[in-house]
């Protein structure tokens, strides 16, 4: 079975800076976001929520967690 998200690790509730593979633009998401995420430049998504958690995309770079 093909896994095409990841569960952003850690529990606790964090920002993630993420990066839209498609065009480069940068994007906050939050770990406990319950919307989805769609890319600001080109509307890729690029975090999918689940449960009130959200799943970053494959392919989709965390640059730099937020705390
Ligand atoms: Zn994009």
């Amino acid at each position: 079975m093909k896994r095409d998200r990841e569960p952003i690790p850690q529990s606790r509730s964090s920002f993630l800076l993420v990066k839209c593979p498609d065009c480069g633009e940068e994007r906050i998401v939050f770990s406990n976001s319950s919307k989805d995420v769609g890319c600001s430049g080109c509307g890729r998504e690029l975090a999918e929520s689940r449960g009130g958690k959200a799943y970053i995309q494959r392919n989709v770079a965390v640059v730099k967690r937020l705390g």
